[in-house]
């Protein structure tokens, strides 16, 4: 293991955001790349809006990512306890040595004269910042505001001169302290304020690099004199750019689902949202666009981070997604299916015997190719997994002159052989294709017929797929009932 030390600080007051996730995943991506060490760090001090259920929905998405911590609140490490609102002891320490050297200070300010300043300043044309009222109160003046029962804040007193963020993504950044102004670290009612916090936390718990979205720059801004002040060693930044909507705004639910386990019950492989979301950081040097987390952790490097915004592309992840059930293992990915054919009544239970198992195994081989989302397994399984019904539009080539004749010679071959495997399948095929072609039945003139006979559609896998799928019974069943429909529709 390296000293590398990175953290994902996720606020509990919602569900994991794709782009939070994106966060996510090159803190772990750089950890995993330099042999470093991942921390989730639960960031709730905002007591009103957190709740352990959102925590708990975080984790559980992250770990579906497979974007596993080896430190956390659920699981500890040397740094704990990892949720900010067991540390509160602590930032009162922190706090009382800067009051005690003076890089702190107490504000007496109330909200409504802070809002009254504000406006004031707006009104003027100036940025809304902390003029510094309490800066440099005498004892007498403090005795006076605590006489009134003002309850004070504590201000960082932040020094004069020129702020540097050394940002790997995008180089130098600088800020004037001027434009800064005193900021509040801990609140009136003793709850410390979000910065006070992380760097308390990033410099107690000796994170090295601080990866985050570059919404948080003017926050690293005021970060850097606070770990300055507090004697920590900074850490060095990172800052990606935003994901955006189609339409250029911060992506949010009016531009479709934002939630990672929204993504996850549509039925997106975790594979294919690391993928893409790793695509849209940095753009890879080679020409291929699929990879795996370990891949994505092998070609990382925080400096490709693009400082570019990226826009939400579905259709790339759509693309991306039908890449990936291509690739997974099978049985994993028919495990995935099995909640999707529950639900539409295609399946009874999600437990199946070995032997149902195995033939649902064959089936998600078979019709794989044509998912984008597991959630469309329902409509291509239908055909093996429900009852045959020929569709309006497939019966139309059960009226074409030699569709008896084709369907009559598929059932011999059916009642002639006992269990098809896939390769008898397509020897099969072979046959049929050879006995038509001198009568001029070729190509979809033949094909279609069987696939009608056999599914009842006109869509659907390979012809050697579906001989070997349906049992022998159900197939002959299936033809025979075709072939009587054909042969009504000749004698119309
Ligand atoms: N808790 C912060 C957030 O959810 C993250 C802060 C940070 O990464 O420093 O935006």
């Amino acid at each position: 293991m390296s000293d590398i030390r990175v953290r994902f600080a996720p606020s509990p007051t919602g569900h994991l955001h794709i782009g939070t996730a994106r966060t996510a995943l090159l803190n772990w991506l750089f950890a995993r790349k330099e042999e470093g060490t991942f921390i989730v760090r639960v960031e709730d001090t905002d007591r009103s809006r957190s709740t352990i259920e959102f925590e708990e929905s975080i984790l559980e998405d992250l770990a579906w990512m497979g974007l596993y911590w080896d430190e956390g609140p659920d699981i500890g490490g040397d740094f704990g306890p990892y949720r900010q609102s067991e540390r509160f002891e602590l930032y009162q320490k922190k706090v009382d040595e800067l009051l005690r050297s003076g890089q702190a200070y107490r504000c007496y300010c109330t909200p409504e004269e802070l809002e009254e300043r504000r406006k004031a300043r707006l009104a003027t044309g100036l940025m809304p910042k902390y003029e510094g009222t309490c800066r440099n109160l005498t004892a007498e003046q403090e005795a006076e505001c605590i006489s009134q029962g003002r309850k004070p804040a504590v201000r960082f007193r932040v020094p004069e001169g020129k702020i540097i963020i050394h940002d790997l993504v995008r180089g130098e950044i600088e800020f004037s302290s001027e434009v800064i102004g005193d900021f509040i670290i801990l609140r009136s009612d003793g709850s410390p304020s979000y910065h006070l916090a992380v760097v308390v936390d990033d410099g107690e718990m000796k994170v090295t690099h601080v990866i985050r979205g570059e919404d948080h720059i003017t926050n690293t801004a005021k970060h850097v004199p606070l770990f300055e002040a507090l004697g920590y060693s900074v850490p060095k930044f990172a800052h990606n750019a935003m994901i955006l909507g189609p339409d250029g705004g911060k992506l949010s639910k009016r531009h479709g689902a934002t939630a990672v386990s929204a993504y996850r019950q549509m039925g997106y492989l975790p594979e294919a949202i690391n993928n893409y979301l790793a695509l849209l950081s940095w753009a890879p040097e080679e020409t291929r666009e699929v990879f795996s987390l370990e891949k994505l952790a092998k070609a990382f490097a925080i400096e490709k981070i693009s400082k570019s915004p990226a826009i939400f592309d579905i259709n790339k992840l759509n693309w991306l997604n039908g890449q990936h059930i291509r690739l997974a293992d099978l049985e994993r990915l028919t495990n995935l299916c099995i909640p999707y054919l529950v639900d539409a009544g295609l399946l009874a239970d999600r437990e199946l015997s070995r032997k149902d198992f195995e033939r649902l195994v064959k089936i998600i081989e078979a019709v794989r190719g044509n998912l984008t989302v597991l959630s469309e397994v329902p409509m291509y399984a239908r055909i093996f997994l429900g009852t045959f019904e020929i569709e309006q539009d497939a019966a139309e080539w059960l009226k074409k002159t030699h569709a008896p004749e084709v369907l009559t010679a598929l059932l011999d071959i059916l009642e002639a052989r006992g269990k098809l495997n896939f390769e008898d399948g397509r020897e099969v095929m072979g046959i049929l294709r050879d006995n038509f072609k001198p009568l001029g039945i070729t190509g979809k003139n033949l094909f279609m017929p069987i696939r009608v006979g056999l599914t009842g559609s006109t869509k659907g896998p390979e012809l050697p797929f579906v001989l070997n799928i349906l049992e022998r019974d159900d197939a002959i069943k299936r033809v025979r009932k075709a072939l009587q429909k054909a042969k009504e529709a000749q004698s119309r």
